[in-house]
């Protein structure tokens, strides 16, 4: 499995700035807990999951299938 940033720059530069901002917390949610700690669950179970392919909620990461 391996996991990459997003290739556009622009993206990863504005949700890394969103995560400096938040003190590590996804930068797309209300809620602060461990929950959404960047690598927050949503994308823990995502990654551990082999069918899913896709970007993560901020698309910060991409997880291709497997
Ligand atoms: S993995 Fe993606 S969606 Fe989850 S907290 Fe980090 S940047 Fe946000």
């Amino acid at each position: 499995m391996a996991i990459r940033l997003n290739s556009d720059p622009e993206v990863v530069a504005a949700v890394r700035e969103g995560l400096a901002r938040t003190g590590g917390y996804c930068p797309c949610r209300v809620d602060r807990t461990e929950d959404t700690k960047c690598i927050c669950r949503e994308f823990r179970e995502q990654m551990a999951d082999p069918d899913f392919e896709g970007y993560c909620h901020c698309m910060l990461y991409f997880k291709p299938k497997g």
